[in-house]
């Protein structure tokens, strides 16, 4: 039997073990063992006659609010219990024709909308290095699922944190494009304007080469961008370059064990060259607020479109439109949906919309000035915790505004719309620790050059 076949159905033979299943860790929400052999099939006579792609064979795992054709695509909501997509998400056919072939659709907060895997319809996902920790979120599946060794390669999407946070918790490298520079086509959106999705690897080349990959111009995201598209180069040291860390990200009250390994990965930076410079985000800490008017607002228009008729599950209520629209979405939503749809009509509404909504773009503008100032003054790439602490125990955060707080230090790069990645930089009492970085528009390869340099010359010390 050929090699793909093989490697395929052992990743299937994973995706259908119980410990990942509903009642183990809760990674997976479905998958298509016919279609995914299918594949490898196709993809083992494409490689018997010539090359078939560079990721020949290579099982991929999608979160579920990535479109794809043989699995249903749910966003971890009752409302699109069963729901098929007509048509796959871009990403899918770029990965796809590169030779990955999808094994499984992971489980998510629902709609996308949270940072611990808790606010799924599927039950919360585990922690893979400790199944009393959330995995973060809100891919926390598909982070779960590469921590877990299910497959090499997973997609998750991110509008405020939701690839590096869960990267950071499972201690994965996760990575979050510059806005524009991978097709949405095929996302489920949350907040369009923020919205970007992303590549969870094992190490850094894996996610850099999976991002060039997934990434173009497609005539189908009138927001993607037509920019050329790199390939991955090795790196050896950073010589000549300078490494920005920007003061807000190490408050007094950062987890000192966090920290510690922030610190030893700046001193590793350094011995490979680099130059470090103190710098100020002086606009960063408005940035969870902003995020919460901005990302509602544009949630709530996204959202109108679940309403029974269209999409999913239909509750007829008593009889009437209004009451079938009104059941179907109060029973089909979660409640941090609810939420994140009540707050941003609220914002959005006549009285309100001056207030709330414009002020949060004007802020959003003096964030991405900060970004704009640094790289502008001589900052290479910027350095800084992914997270103020390390995966936190299931059901330990119930006020939402403490959940919200999760992302203080990854919001920023989706408002400014720069690239940023998450990588293991050691653990905490067992627990993984991410190191980010965050390069300026489009500039991917440098943010690939700091983080690989990183990488080696911590070698071990990213995972103990
Ligand atoms: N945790 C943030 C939220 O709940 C970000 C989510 C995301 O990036 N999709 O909205």
């Amino acid at each position: 039997m050929s090699d793909i076949i093989k490697t395929i159905e052992s990743a299937l033979d994973k995706v259908a073990d119980p410990k990942y299943g509903s009642d183990g860790l809760n990674i997976v929400i479905s998958y298509n063992k016919e279609a995914s052999l299918a594949d490898a099939k196709k993809v083992q006579a494409l490689l018997d006659q010539t090359d078939s792609g560079p990721l020949a064979g290579v099982p991929l795992i999608v979160k579920d609010n990535i479109a794809t054709l043989d699995t249903p695509t749910t966003c971890g909501s009752k409302i699109l219990r069963g729901y098929q997509s007509p048509y796959e998400a871009t990403v899918i056919s770029k990965l796809r024709a590169a030779g990955a072939i999808p094994v499984a659709k992971a489980n998510m907060d629902e709609f996308a909308m949270g940072s611990s895997t808790e606010n799924s319809s599927y039950g919360p996902t585990k922690n893979p290095l400790d199944p009393t920790r959330v995995p973060g979120g809100s891919s926390g599946g598909s982070a779960a699922a590469v921590a877990a060794g299910i497959a090499p390669i997973a997609l998750g999407s991110e509008t405020g944190g939701s690839i590096r946070q869960p990267a950071a918790f499972c201690g994965i490298v996760g990575v979050k494009p510059t806005y524009g520079r991978v097709s949405r086509y095929g996302l489920v959106a949350f907040a369009s304007s923020l919205d970007q999705i992303g590549v969870f690897a094992n190490n850094v080349k894996d996610a850099a080469v999976a991002t060039y990959i997934t990434a173009g111009k497609d005539p189908r995201d009138a927001t993607s961008a037509d920019v050329a598209v790199p390939g991955y180069s090795e790196a050896n040291d950073l010589n000549g370059m300078t490494i920005g860390i920007p003061k807000e990200y190490f408050p007094e009250s950062l987890d000192s064990g966090v920290r510690a390994r922030c610190n030893a990965a700046i001193e590793a930076l350094k011995s490979a060259g680099a130059s470090i410079k103190e710098i100020s985000l002086p606009h960063s800490s408005l940035a969870i607020q902003t995020y919460y008017i901005i990302a509602p607002a544009e949630a709530s228009s996204n959202l109108a479109r679940f309403d029974g008729v269209r999409y999913g599950v239909r509750k007829s209520g008593n009889g009437d439109l209004t009451s079938m629209y009104e059941t179907t979405r109060t029973e089909g939503f979660g409640d941090e949906v609810l939420r994140r749809i009540m707050l941003g009509t609220y914002v959005l509404s006549h009285g309100y919309y001056d207030a709330y909504y414009k002020k949060a773009l004007s802020v959003q503008s003096l964030i991405r000035q900060d970004f704009s100032n640094a790289f502008r003054d001589g900052v290479d790439a910027i350095f800084t915790p992914t997270t103020p602490t390390t995966a936190f125990k299931l059901g330990a955060v119930t006020d939402p505004y403490e959940m919200y707080l999760s992302d203080v230090f990854t919001a920023t790069a989706n408002i400014a719309g720069v690239p940023a990645m998450s990588q293991p930089i050691g653990r905490v009492d067992g627990m993984p620790v991410g190191g980010q970085i965050i390069a300026n528009h489009f500039d991917e390869p440098t943010m690939f050059k700091v983080a690989t340099v990183l990488e080696t010359t911590l070698g071990q010390d990213a995972h103990r």
